[in-house]
């Protein structure tokens, strides 16, 4: 479906606040409900999950204490049960530029980043369950 470019926002997030929260927390003061964004930035520990396919749930495959380069940090803005929901994905690089990746969880904290977000207009899209996945999908969206 085609949407339209919204508004666009640029900012750094806080130092040591939770990054997924910190985003999250961009989107609903803006009220932001459909959108993508990027970040780049650093790391002082990090959360990522690993959606393990078989079992249908989310594992901590990336729990680190660890200092660590944002090289890329992406991801979308849509509606869960009503509610403005962030999904974001995050690849973390170390001081030899070795890499982990993945879904990105609460307990995240930044050190430093700096992120653009993009809204789309003309249509909502609602996340929910899928129940051959297991995941909240998008499986309903209204225009607008
Ligand atoms: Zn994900």
């Amino acid at each position: 479906m085609q949407v339209q470019q919204g508004r666009v926002f640029i900012d750094r997030l806080a130092y040591q606040a939770d990054l997924l929260a910190a985003l999250t927390d961009v989107c609903k003061k803006e009220n932001i409900r459909l959108g993508y964004f990027s970040v780049i930035g650093a790391v002082t520990c990090a959360n990522l999950g690993y959606y393990d396919q078989q079992n249908q749930e989310y594992t901590d495959c990336v729990q680190m204490d660890k200092k660590l380069e944002i090289a890329s940090c992406v991801g979308n803005i849509s509606l869960k049960d009503g509610d403005i929901f962030v999904h974001a994905h995050a690849t973390l690089a170390d001081h030899d530029g070795k890499c982990y990746a993945g879904h990105l969880m609460p307990g995240t904290k930044i050190f430093a980043a700096e992120y653009v977000v993009h809204e789309l207009t003309g249509v909502e899209m609602h996340r929910e369950y899928d129940s051959e996945t297991g995941l909240s999908l998008w499986l309903r969206s209204k225009e607008f």
